[in-house]
């Protein structure tokens, strides 16, 4: 039976329409894949990375340690004295990817743990200038609490006291106070105490800070904190400076510098520009402490510098009973206590010995809960602390020792 033209167009149109849909399924369709293509392109994209990333861990993990030092001097020849964390020190090469200007003397390094080459400079953990130095707004001793030193309590207010509150009369009669005041005698006789009480009663800041520490414990860093501080001070002002165990940085110089030596003399070297630096009538002093005079720079000893000395004795009989008496003000004490009898049991001690004898008398109350520290417990404390072996313990080694 023949197709009418009719027939044949509605034919055609199915035919199209049905051919139409079949295309749009197949563009769907590839869409889809389309999809499915780049979504697989990332993952594996995705996958490559997590493949490169657990690769460098297991190369981090596998690689040996690095060994921490810091560097202490860098010679000539390039090579470069290092302290290593766990002490010694040696001369070692660095790695040449290292910017070479930024090694210096002080900064924290990492080693290559068979060679000890310098492989990489370490940022810097903590500022020494912050932990360098105690700085007290205005300490809370007052010259009541110092005992026996009634001589040089006198003298430190005439030449450290008196420029800060009344520096008129220094102008009016045209002497130059003392820029720095050095006080000296053996370990825990109250020097610390000393300076702090001047601060207190100046109503000044208190910058103590430690010579051995500056040039054993911040290598390099020395300079760099004694102008720091005379920064600070200035800011600060008024402003006592305390040097204590002035000896580690001022003492005399030797002709064979080793890299130590070296270190020790920058910061000399800064100390007395900083001192030369600053007027004697301004509100800055210096008071330094030592108990080995002897061996001092003649520099630091110079008229403008380090020019009044003021000795701080051993306490005698009287001051040791006063130094008892002092520190167990706050303390309930039983009627039998007598600080002379007890001082005369003391001899030899310091302050400091004299302090923890005291303590030790409270403790031992404390432990047998009584409500009062008897004179027993001080014989008690004494003989413990007191004995030929602590003592020896108890006081450093020194001129004055
Ligand atoms: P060092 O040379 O070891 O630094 P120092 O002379 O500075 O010692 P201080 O730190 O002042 O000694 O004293 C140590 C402690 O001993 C202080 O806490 C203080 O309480 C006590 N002390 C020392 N001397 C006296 C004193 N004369 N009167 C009262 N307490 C004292």
């Amino acid at each position: 039976m023949a197709m009418g033209n009719d027939d044949f167009s509605r034919y055609l149109m199915d035919r199209i329409r049905l051919l139409e849909e079949r295309n749009s399924l197949l563009l769907e369709q590839a869409n889809k894949i389309e999809i499915e293509k780049r979504f697989s392109e990332s993952q594996k994209l995705k996958f490559e990375r997590e493949l490169r990333q657990l690769k460098s861990e297991l190369e981090r993990l596998k690689t040996p340690p690095l060994v921490v030092g810091t560097v202490v001097d860098v010679l000539n020849n390039g090579r470069i004295v290092i302290r290593s964390s766990t002490g010694p020190q040696f001369v070692v090469g660095s790695s040449q990817f290292i910017n070479s200007p930024e090694l210096m003397a002080g900064v924290r390094v990492s080693l290559n743990y068979q060679s000890l080459a310098v492989v990489d400079i370490l940022p810097s953990s903590r500022d020494p200038f912050v932990n360098a130095m105690e700085v007290i707004d205005s300490p809370e001793i007052t010259y009541s609490e110092i005992g026996g030193l009634d001589e040089q309590i006198r003298e430190v207010r005439e030449t450290v006291e008196l420029p800060l509150t009344k520096p008129e009369i220094f102008q009016r009669i045209g002497i130059e106070p003392p820029k720095g005041v050095l006080l000296f005698g053996a370990p825990g006789t109250g020097k610390t105490l000393l300076a702090k009480a001047v601060a207190n009663e100046t109503k000044a800041t208190f910058i103590r800070i430690v010579g051995s520490e500056l040039v054993q414990k911040y290598i390099g860093e020395g300079a760099r904190i004694v102008r720091d501080l005379f920064k600070m001070a200035k800011e600060k002002a008024p402003t006592i400076i305390f040097i204590d165990e002035l000896d580690s940085i001022g003492a005399k110089r030797l002709d064979t510098a080793t890299s130590g030596d070296r270190e020790v003399q920058r910061t000399l070297m800064q100390l007395l520009s900083e001192m030369d630096g600053f007027n004697n009538r301004g509100n800055i002093r210096i008071i330094a402490a030592t108990n080995r005079p002897d061996i001092l720079d003649s520099a630091l000893l110079r008229p403008g510098r380090f020019d009044r000395f003021i000795m701080i004795p051993m306490p005698n009989k009287d001051a040791r009973a006063l130094i008892l008496k002092i520190h167990s003000r706050k303390m309930k004490l039983s009627d039998d206590v007598d600080f002379d009898k007890l001082s005369a049991l003391t001899d030899g001690a310091n302050g400091s010995d004299l302090k923890a004898i005291v303590m030790e008398a409270g403790m031992l109350a404390v432990r047998e809960e009584r409500y009062n520290i008897c004179i027993d417990d001080f014989q008690k404390a004494i003989k413990k602390l007191l004995t030929p072996t602590t003592k020896q313990n108890l006081h450093s080694e020194g001129m004055f020792a």
